[in-house]
């Protein structure tokens, strides 16, 4: 059994615990740990961006202390319902200064895709780790400068890949790991729904860098090289489009996609804004498959396997990916599945990659 003596100096506490109570020890403890807490500005007061905010109200590692926004009047709401000081508010012209606030450690990029790439590197060169939202950048060529960035200013660099912290995604993976399903050969990945305002940033190509691929479609991307846990070696990809009017030239409407992997193993994808309900993963093996649907949305995730359902609590994606982050980046962590800018970047040499399949016809090898 832990003594009382080896719970302090675990804890670091023996020089205070002489000259402590037992109770004030602890709540000393308490606040050292307290201490070691991610300290968060979201960048981009959207919808996922409050999405994240909420969140974060139950993290225990990680609290949301700024905010940086183009709308001053959303930051004065923020202020107030999260109790945000005005010396950890910027907008994105002065941001930058924030190298010289001690009081933030990281900044949660949550802006559109285009401008992930110069958000994240003006944070990285403030000093501060850098979380971006997915996908991580336009093109493979933004995800390298973007890594180098954050290399040269000693951050962390992670992409907001929430899935890889939900627990029956981790459960499928495990399992696949173990060979549970035998030689894993074939997945399949629907990811879509049906888009509104024509208006909005995601069928802006400036923007949002191209259509539901940049956005839905990565998850099917990334799904299948965890559900796999492999790397694809070539790509072939079509496209479909049923309304040019809103979807325009370079804004992809729909593109099925193929995915040919080192082991044998085949993944075949659909990406789309025009078809609600789409949110299905299926992994199938020699011996056994995983079917999780809906796989990718806020949740509750459901999984089961040949064997049968896959039970696990529905956390808030959210909290439970800051809670991760924050042991990534003050204890070094170690996730099953990356979330780092190297995982962001294989992700996007694939999109570049179903891009030239759509544009050439050819069979685009990715090695
Ligand atoms: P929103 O349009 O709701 O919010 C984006 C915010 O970015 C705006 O509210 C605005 O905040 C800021 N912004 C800065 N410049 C611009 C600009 N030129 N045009 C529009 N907005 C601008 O988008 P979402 O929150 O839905 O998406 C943001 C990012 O999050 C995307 O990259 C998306 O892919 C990702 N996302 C990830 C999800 C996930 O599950 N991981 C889910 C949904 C989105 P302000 O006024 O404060 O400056």
């Amino acid at each position: 059994m832990t003594s009382r003596r080896d719970f302090l100096q675990k804890a670091g506490l023996s020089t205070l615990a002489v000259s402590l109570p037992f109770t004030d020890a602890l709540s000393a403890m308490s606040l050292e740990r307290e201490d070691k807490v991610l300290r968060v500005a979201i960048m981009g007061l959207g919808s996922y961006g409050t999405r994240v905010a909420e969140a974060m109200k139950d993290c225990k590692r990680a609290k949301l202390v700024g905010v940086i926004s183009g709308t001053p009047s959303k930051i004065e709401t923020w202020q107030q319902k999260y109790g945000i000081p005005a010396k950890n508010c910027y907008n994105y012209e002065n941001y930058h200064q924030i190298k010289d606030n001690p009081d933030i450690d990281a900044v949660y990029v949550i802006t559109p895709n285009s401008l992930h790439k110069p958000h994240s590197i003006g944070v990285a060169k403030a000093g501060k780790h850098v979380i971006c939202e997915k996908p991580m950048a336009l093109n493979a060529e933004e995800g390298r400068e973007m890594i180098a960035a954050c290399k040269a200013a000693g951050v962390h660099l992670m992409v907001g890949y929430r899935m890889h912290f939900e627990a029956k995604t981790l459960e499928v993976v495990k399992k696949q790991r173990a060979g549970e399903f035998g030689k894993t050969l074939f997945f399949q990945g629907l990811s879509g729904f049906m888009i509104g305002d024509p208006t909005q940033w995601r069928l802006n190509r400036e923007l949002a860098g191209g259509g539901s691929m940049m956005d839905i479609g990565v998850y099917s991307i990334n799904g299948a090289r965890y559900m796999l846990g492999e790397e694809p070696v070539w790509v072939t990809a079509q496209e479909v489009k049923t309304d040019p009017v809103k979807f325009k030239q370079g804004v992809d409407e729909t593109i099925t996609f193929q995915m040919g992997f080192p082991s044998g193993a085949v993944a075949s994808c659909l990406s789309t804004y025009s078809m609600n309900n789409l949110d299905k993963f299926f992994l199938n093996g020699t011996k056994g498959f995983a079917e999780m649907q809906p796989s990718t949305g806020y949740g509750p995730i459901q999984a089961r396997t040949n064997q049968g359902p896959i039970e696990a609590q529905h956390i808030t994606h959210q909290t439970t990916q800051m809670e991760e982050m924050a042991a990534i980046i003050l204890d070094g962590k170690k996730p099953l599945i990356p979330v780092d800018g190297e995982e962001g970047l294989k992700d996007l040499v694939i999109v570049d990659a179903i891009y030239e399949a759509v544009r050439t016809g050819a069979r685009i090898s990715l090695i």
